[in-house]
């Protein structure tokens, strides 16, 4: 970030806004200057129009307080993503998991979930997968987060199994996660600290990341899937998978992606494609999951396509683990059967 005084020994701030525009600074500005506010309007709409990132204008004398306002909803509503600031996020334990629940079309029993990482930022910012887990990818981060993700959701599945809930949960890993061919010997042992069996976790892999497997990942998946542990093959329909790697991977999920199921009561080309992609699995003997099943119509449409498993908001929406214990517990999702 730049606090930039308008009025400069050589220079004037404009001069310097527009070289920050040529060099594509990506960072923020704040423009603070004696001169009258409206020249000091008048800067900022020219920084503004030229794309450069302004924050509110102040004027001299500065006045702490102001400053202080402007940085703390900076902080709040442009967070630092950084696989250092992942790392710290990990280490103050300020990331959790939404769980969603997954049902059973054809006896309308809720049998897993899926985990979903959030970061809750500060007391006002909860962040997204999609702001951070990009950014994690590109760093080990993703796999410290990833890691982290494992052993909560161990420890999550075995209180529910106390409570009587016997569920198994999805766990969304980069394929780059099983490049490493200590992972079966690190899963198997934390299986033993926790207690939880291993065919309680389906570890769900998109379809792009599944055509950039290295060979390596292959075996381990394989040495994963003797052990108990299944795996999906996530948002199918937006990569482009051949029939034959399909084949080669021992996958046993296809998880159809949400764009052809959010309107596939009213979308007859989205049957066609949900259709033939139910066949195929099928007849690999995969078991098909649509994610994004947002009403009842879509939800008969899956059922007569022979759908095995819905999850989307119809049923319920991601949920923190304690709520999603007392949906379990009021057995709201029993509601369904009477529809
Ligand atoms: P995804 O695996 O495709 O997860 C499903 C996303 O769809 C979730 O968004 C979920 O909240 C949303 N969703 C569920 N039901 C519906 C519905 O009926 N309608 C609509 N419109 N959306 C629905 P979310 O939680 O924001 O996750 C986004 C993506 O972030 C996930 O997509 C997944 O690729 C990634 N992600 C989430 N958690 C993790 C994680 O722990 N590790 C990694 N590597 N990636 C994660
Ligand atoms: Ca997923
Ligand atoms: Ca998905």
């Amino acid at each position: 970030m730049i606090i930039l005084d308008l009025h400069l020994e050589d220079s004037d701030g404009i001069e310097i806004l527009h070289h920050l525009n040529e060099i594509n600074y990506p960072g923020h500005i704040i423009l603070c200057s004696g001169l009258d506010s409206r020249l000091i309007n008048a800067s900022d709409a020219i920084a503004r129009q030229l794309g450069l990132k302004m924050l509110p204008a102040i004027q001299k004398p500065i006045k702490i307080r102001e400053l202080k306002n402007i940085l703390e909803n900076y902080w709040s509503c442009d967070p630092d993503i950084s696989c250092e600031s992942i790392h710290r996020g990990i280490d103050l334990n300020q990331f959790t998991i939404h769980y969603q629940p997954k049902m059973k079309i054809s006896t309308l029993d809720v049998i897993g979930l899926e985990a979903l990482i959030r970061w809750n930022y500060n007391d006002e910012l909860l962040l997204y997968p999609d702001a951070f887990i990009p950014i994690a990818e590109h760093s080990h981060a993703i796999d410290t987060l990833t890691e982290w993700l494992i052993d909560q959701v161990l420890q999550d599945i075995q209180e529910w199994r106390k409570k009587g809930f016997d569920l198994s949960v999805a766990i969304n890993i980069p394929a780059n996660f099983l490049v490493n061919p200590n992972i079966p010997q690190i899963l198997t042992s934390k299986i033993q600290t926790y207690g939880t069996p291993l065919s309680a976790i389906t570890f769900e892999i998109t379809e792009t990341g599944v055509m950039a497997l290295p060979n390596i990942t292959k075996d381990i998946i394989s040495r994963l899937r003797i052990r108990g542990v299944s795996f999906s093959i996530d948002d199918f329909g937006t990569g482009y998978s051949s029939l034959i790697s399909l084949h080669n991977i021992p996958f046993n999920e296809l998880k159809i992606d949400k764009i052809f199921i959010m309107n596939l009561h009213e979308d007859e080309d989205a049957q066609k494609i949900v259709n033939a992609a139910i066949n195929l699995a099928h007849n690999l003997g995969m078991t098909v999951v649509a994610e994004g099943v947002e009403n009842r119509q879509s939800l008969n449409v899956l059922r007569d396509l022979g759908c095995d498993i819905a999850q989307g908001y119809l049923i319920a929406k991601p949920m923190p683990k304690e709520e999603l214990t007392a949906w379990l517990e009021n057995q709201e999702y029993q509601a369904w059967k009477d529809l």
